[in-house]
């Protein structure tokens, strides 16, 4: 024989009870089937709000609406449904029921309270109401089902709501009472009944624990759980996405993930089948035909860690002070206390300084966990021996699980590595010493980042980026661009890269799969909301992002000095905008400690040289202990392209419009034009090499003359620029009769910057650059007498945004970085 169990889920409705019929007859053909039924999902629920709440008679008679409209619903869907079905034995039974909690209602009114045992048989009525419909259903496809009431054997402890089974009892008086059922047999689940013979509950879920005392009653050959996924996942589904069906678990691996949390098995229910060595299987009843997980003592040690699970809604409690030192007997008060109550201890962990007891209990005991440890402390409390109490809610486990990791190294250390990626503060850790389980406990907002980088480490190996970009501008887009053609390989690396914001200057859009890179413009042109920080923030919030980087492709001031909130708020940056890296010496080293404390990080390799890989270079160079002694270097693609045609014999006004043309220049050459462009990269040059350096205290000379008209708009700019045209055109033939050509050069020497005009002759490095080439010369303490040159277009969208790309990647290598 075979026992199946069928969950609330698998009983939610008229069509779930036939599929679980068709199920049940189906397996009946190859062997005799004890059922064990839930209640249809929800409706227990409804009967502990009513046993809750005797005394609010409004609220009452809502949870007895609900509760019966549930039950009405589906038997009448099922008289509507099934030829031969008849309503009638349910529809009595409903009536009976009915009844009899109007008269433990009206008792407990009076009594102004609800006795845990009276309790025990209001919350369980669904599953009497269960059995009566999937009795008519089976009776409507000409099978007739042995009925095998709990009552009969069950027996069970004294604790009302959270029953344990006598197994031994239950196996001798079960084989007494139903020694020749029918070859379908129907059983309530979650019902149980002590010496006194009145009946108890084996706690919430704890249909799966009847299932499993039924099967050993009856030496079941194997013991169903059928619900409503295709078995044990290596996570759960409803969190991660991607979470790996499992097709063997070892018991004790079982044992573990149902006891922190996995609610597809009752953690009571491995007990008896791992005792009595009956295999379990986890079946999908809305798809039969998958193979489902099986629960056995067969295990594949291939995996370390098989599972990772999350147990919800728990209380730390702390109990602390001078008085734990060294006093034998404490611990044994705290847990004494604790057990005296009926509270269950989830984990323990105490510190070697014996100073401290921290435990973890569910936070529906944390009032009583707290009053009963404040009334057996009394004295030591008023003598300051113990601290006041110390509880802290809203806390989740979440649990590494897997017979493998016995004896592996690093698999902690991965696991810390992971919540730290995850920004997770680990408020205490247990491990249990069969090393078959780590558990961390952490705030419960946290857990599903804390799950989801954990799954992607252990399992999916798939990292994400995560990414917003603001600014879609010329860079911006052909950023857009390079990511979208780039996709199929990312995914070939079994990277994910999705954009999941786009602003430009009218707002922003959002989408949480991911927005359609070929269709931004459009989406963006639909219902953009405004660009805020706390928009991206709540988004990256609520959609548990983890890896979130904000690219900034704008040159806008504002939301350069936000990114410190952003890296506080556990973002990368990444930007070819130089605004936050020239602004204060103070804000730039406020950004360093920011990314440091937060394990993230701010990249900007295109803000200097655009593409050319100069900050990484240069950061480099100066971790392995160089210095810089000088630089000298064309920083600029505008005026590198605007000077290589002033030596062609092309006007300044003419150069420069052409450079525009072209792309070259920004949006207002003025910015180029001016020097600050130059002045703002070579202070990054300067920072990155240690100085602590101000924009002010960069020399600069203007392409343009200080007594130069530079008002007005782009255009009547333009037109102005031609009265320069003779001077220089003058100056240029003057260069040329010494055999030199004009550049707009940076340098940094002797701790000087200064941003400048000048002669070069043709054995200078800068001579032979122009057409919007960049060239950078470092001469360090290591590169001497010649120094280190970097060469290449240093202006550009495409080298530009390819650079950003780069940077975007190197978010992923964030682990080795720091
Ligand atoms: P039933 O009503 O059949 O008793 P439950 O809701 O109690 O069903 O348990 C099934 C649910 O357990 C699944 O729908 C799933 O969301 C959840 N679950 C949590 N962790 C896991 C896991 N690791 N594997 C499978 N399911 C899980
Ligand atoms: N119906 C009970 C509950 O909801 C028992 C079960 O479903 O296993 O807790
Ligand atoms: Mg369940």
């Amino acid at each position: 024989m075979r026992v199946l169990k069928f969950g609330g889920s698998s009983l939610a409705s008229a069509e779930r009870f036939v599929q679980v019929a068709n199920i049940v007859k189906n397996e009946s053909l190859s062997s005799a089937v004890a059922i064990v039924v839930s209640a249809p999902q929800g409706v227990t629920n409804h009967l502990v709000a009513m046993a809750e709440n005797i005394a609010d008679e409004k609220k009452l008679q809502t949870d007895l609406a609900h509760f019966k409209s549930a039950i009405e619903t589906i038997i009448s869907d099922l008289s509507a449904s099934l030829a031969d079905f008849d309503s009638h034995h349910a529809e009595q039974t409903l009536k009976n029921w009915e009844q009899q909690l109007a008269r433990y209602m009206q008792g407990a009114n009076m009594l102004s309270y609800c006795p845990d045992h009276i309790r025990a048989v209001i919350i369980s009525v669904g599953e009497r109401l269960s059995v009566a419909i999937l009795d008519s259903v089976l009776k409507s496809y000409d099978i007739n089902v042995s009925l095998i009431e709990p009552e009969k054997f069950l027996r069970t402890n004294d604790v009302s709501l959270n029953a344990l089974a006598d197994l031994v009892l239950c196996k001798e008086k079960f084989l007494c009472q139903y020694n020749n059922l029918n070859r379908v047999a129907l059983m309530p689940g979650f019902i149980g009944v002590n010496s006194n013979g009145q009946v108890t509950t084996l706690g919430r879920n704890g249909s799966d624990y009847s299932a499993a005392v039924l099967a050993v009653c009856a030496q079941a050959q194997c013991c169903e759980i059928w619900t409503d996924v295709n078995g044990v996942y290596n996570a759960d589904p409803r969190l991660i996405k991607d979470a790996r069906l499992l097709d063997y678990l070892s018991y004790q691996e079982a044992m573990e993930l149902s006891y922190f949390g996995a609610s597809v098995l009752h953690p009571k229910t491995i007990g008896p089948i791992a005792q009595y060595h009956i295999p379990c299987l986890i079946k999908n009843t809305g798809n039969p035909e998958a193979k489902g997980t099986l629960i056995s003592n067969e295990n594949d040690q291939s995996k370390q860690v098989k599972a990772i699970s999350n147990l919800d809604n728990l209380t730390m409690v702390n109990v602390s002070g001078p008085g734990m030192k060294g006093m034998v007997g404490m611990a044994s008060r705290v847990f004494a206390t604790m057990s005296r109550e009926n509270i269950s201890i989830v984990l323990i962990s105490q510190s070697s300084s014996e100073y401290c007891i921290s435990f973890c209990i569910h936070s529906a005991d944390a009032d009583l966990a707290a009053e009963s440890l404040k009334q057996e402390f009394e004295l030591e409390l008023l003598n300051g021996l113990l601290e006041p109490l110390d509880l802290q809610s809203d806390l989740s486990i979440v649990s590494l699980v897997g017979d493998g990791m016995h004896h592996q190294q690093g698999v902690a250390a991965k696991f810390f590595s992971s919540l730290a990626q995850a920004r997770v503060n680990v408020i205490a850790i247990a491990q249990d010493s069969s090393e078959r389980s780590i558990s961390v406990v952490i705030e419960k907002r946290k857990c599903t980042d804390a799950l989801k980088v954990s799954h992607q480490n252990f399992f999916s190996h798939k990292p994400t980026i995560d990414v917003f970009m603001v600014g879609c501008g010329v860079v911006g887009s052909e950023l857009i661009a390079q990511i979208a053609r780039q996709q199929p390989k990312l995914r070939a690396q079994n990277i994910s890269l999705r954009v999941y914001g786009i602003a430009n200057s009218k707002g922003m859009v959002f989408d949480k799969e991911g927005i359609d890179l070929d269709n931004w413009q459009q989406l963006l042109g639909q219902s953009p909301v405004p660009v805020t920080a706390e928009n991206i923030k709540a988004f990256v919030r609520d959609n548990h992002l983890i890896n979130p980087v904000l690219v900034d492709s704008t040159s806008n001031e504002q939301l350069a000095m936000s990114y410190v909130d952003f890296i506080e708020q556990g973002f990368h940056v990444v930007t070819p905008n130089k605004k936050a890296n020239t602004d204060s010496w103070q804000y730039y080293q406020a950004i360093r400690a920011a990314t440091q404390k937060t394990n993230r990080r701010f990249l900007y390799e295109t803000t200097v040289g655009a593409g050319l890989p100069v900050i990484d270079t240069l950061q480099s160079l100066i971790k392995a202990g160089d210095e810089l002694v000088r630089f000298e270097g064309i920083l600029s693609g505008s005026l590198s392209y605007i000077f290589g045609k002033l030596e062609e014999g092309m006007s300044l006004s003419q150069a420069t419009a052409i450079a525009k043309e072209n792309g070259f220049t920004e949006p207002d050459p003025r910015d180029d034009l001016s020097g600050m462009d130059v002045a703002r990269k070579l202070l990054i040059m300067a920072r990155e090499a240690g100085m602590p350096l101000e924009l002010s205290d960069i020399t600069i000379e203007s392409v343009l003359p200080s007594d130069f008209d530079d008002s007005g708009d782009v255009s009547s700019f333009m037109n102005n620029l031609a009265s320069l045209d003779d001077d220089f055109s003058q100056r240029v033939e003057q260069a040329q009769s010494q055999g030199k050509v004009l550049r707009y050069i940076g340098n940094i020497v002797e701790g000087k910057c200064q941003v400048s005009i000048e002669a070069v002759d043709s054995a200078h490095p800068l001579y032979a650059i122009k057409d919007g080439e960049n060239a950078l010369a470092i001469h360090s303490r290591y590169y001497q007498p010649l120094p280190f040159v970097l060469r290449g277009y240093g202006a550009g969208a495409e080298v530009t945004a390819a650079g950003v790309f780069g940077d975007l990647l190197r978010t992923l290598a964030w682990e080795q970085q720091h």
